[in-house]
């Protein structure tokens, strides 16, 4: 095992040669210090992307932006279906209520915690794009884009 005097990763000792893992062998010292400088960037943003509780999106066919929670959603557990009502979330006014009543309420205690994905996800499907790096981070973190 060793670290990488480029990347900074660690390898095992059969993938480096001379210090250098096998990716970094093949670049100059610009270059390895350019996929460092990215690097860094890349996990300040998912950092970011982490600690933020809302992503904005925009309709690319309307120009539409709407800023969306992310996560458990909290609103959703204290003010129930009213949530999807007031955000003319008609498809999932009408899940969620079918699903309080067939499992009188214990349904409700589950909801909160894929809502706000599936909200996004229908978005998506509507044409909604994120509008900044975060946002964009955030929804490839939850596997909702790649
Ligand atoms: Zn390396």
């Amino acid at each position: 095992m060793g670290m990488c005097k480029g990347c900074r990763e660690i390898f095992s000792t059969l993938e480096m040669e001379n210090g250098y893992c096998k990716e970094c062998n093949k670049l100059t010292k610009e270059e390895i210090k350019n996929k460092n400088l990215k690097k860094n960037l890349d996990n300040d943003l998912d950092n970011e992307a982490q600690k933020t509780n809302k992503i904005t999106l925009k309709n690319k066919n309307n120009g539409l932006t709407k800023t969306v929670p992310i996560g458990f959603s909290w609103t959703l557990l204290f003010f129930g279906i009213f949530v999807p009502l007031f955000r003319g979330d008609i498809k999932w006014f009408i899940i969620t209520l079918i699903l309080a009543i067939v499992t009188f309420g214990i349904g409700w205690l589950f909801i909160p915690f894929f809502y706000n994905k599936k909200y996004i996800i229908d978005l998506i499907e509507k044409g909604y794009e994120p509008v900044d790096k975060i946002s964009k981070k955030v929804l490839e973190q939850q596997n909702i884009l790649n």
